[in-house]
């Protein structure tokens, strides 16, 4: 479908697969429906549909659009996104809200390419300005700096994180009706074959007193043993970056220190080749003390530090353990 020149001729439709979310898209999707004049629909796919549908009508949602398969059973996620495309066909939405999280965020981009139109990603707040633009501002450069964009061309997709806006109240008596969206679909190309939890910790690094963290700076997995030491040495745990507990599975997740993860206050913070990127340094800045072993001198982290060594961590930490076996030892 080609996109159609501003304003659009529908309403706001709405989808998340949370039902939670759906539920705060519909509050900000009626402020924006009462704006144009238009009507609030729900798009309602994948294994939750029945769920998404009755909450969407209890919600206040003016049309509910049921996507099944002609085929029958339940709508693969690999088909939300065609079903979206669909939804957007049928009903020629002006604005498009879709909850953003990772599901979401995947299927925007991919209902944009296949309706070659644009899309905002984590837009924190939206306005329709008085030509009935619609603006949008969104967090970018890793939640830096705030953008303010105007989409023109009609309909506008755009992706909300979860939790910015209260859940749509219940109504008292539902007036909302219910549209089926049959798709014909092709065998899916991808079958989930096992879903298993990712490893956790023992340890709550969030209320460690002494945490020693381990950067890209650590070439082997095998190397952490000895970080793991340093830090059993000092009495505390270990934690880590991103790259290490995400790129790599090395740490388990919970001990990602930063904006994705952990914000830690310990008394004494030692970064190994870590090279402090503002997204984890928000997670660390409350440290009282912090220790920088970067064998870059140029590196952000020690612009954090209240001791900075510049130096190969492959000595330093070796270092450190027998300085603190030796203390141990006469202590
Ligand atoms: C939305 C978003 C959220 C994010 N959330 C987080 C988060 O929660 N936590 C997080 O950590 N990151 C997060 N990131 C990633 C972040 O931007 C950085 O990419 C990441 O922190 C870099 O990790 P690092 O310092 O371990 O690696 P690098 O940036 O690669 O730094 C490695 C450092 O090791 C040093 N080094 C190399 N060898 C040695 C050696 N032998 N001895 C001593 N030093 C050495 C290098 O000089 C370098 O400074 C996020 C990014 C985005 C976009």
């Amino acid at each position: 479908m080609a996109a159609q020149q501003d304003p659009g001729t529908g309403g706001v439709l709405v989808f998340s697969e949370h039902v939670e979310t759906q539920g705060e898209l519909l509050t900000l999707g009626r402020e924006l429906a009462l704006r144009l004049q238009r009507p609030l629909a729900v798009l309602a796919a994948g294994r939750e549909a029945e769920t998404l549908h009755d909450e969407a009508l209890a919600r206040g949602a003016d049309e509910v659009l049921v996507a099944r398969s002609l085929q029958g059973g339940t709508l693969a996620d690999e088909f939300v996104a065609q079903a979206l495309c669909e939804a957007v066909r049928s009903s020629a939405p002006a604005i498009v809200l879709i909850g953003a999280t990772r599901t979401g965020a995947e299927l925007a981009a991919c209902a944009a390419q296949l309706l070659q139109v644009p899309c905002a990603s984590s837009c924190v707040a939206l306005e329709m300005d008085a030509a009935g633009q619609l603006e949008v501002d969104r967090r970018v450069y890793g939640g830096r700096f705030v953008s303010r964009q105007r989409l023109s061309t009609a309909p506008r997709l755009v992706t909300v994180p979860p939790k910015r806006f209260p859940r749509a109240p219940a109504v008292d008596a539902p007036k909302g009706g219910t549209r089926e969206l049959r798709l014909e679909l092709a065998q899916p190309r991808i079958r989930t074959l096992s879903v298993n939890p990712r490893s956790r910790s023992q340890v709550d690094v969030s209320r460690a007193e002494v945490i020693v963290s381990a950067g890209r700076g650590v070439r082997r997995i095998e190397d952490l043993a000895a970080l793991e030491r340093l830090a059993a040495l000092l009495g505390g745990v270990l934690a880590g970056s991103r790259p290490l507990t995400g790129d790599v599975d090395w740490l388990p997740v919970d001990r990602r220190i930063g904006l994705s993860g952990q914000t830690v206050k310990p008394n004494l913070y030692i970064a190994c080749g870590i090279s402090g990127q503002i997204e984890h340094i928000v997670g660390m800045k409350g440290a009282r003390t912090v220790v920088a072993i970067n064998n870059d001198a140029k590196a952000p982290i020690h612009d954090e530090a209240d001791y900075s060594i510049v130096g190969d961590l492959y000595e330093i930490v070796p270092a450190l353990i027998k300085a603190c076996e030796k203390a141990g030892a006469s202590s």
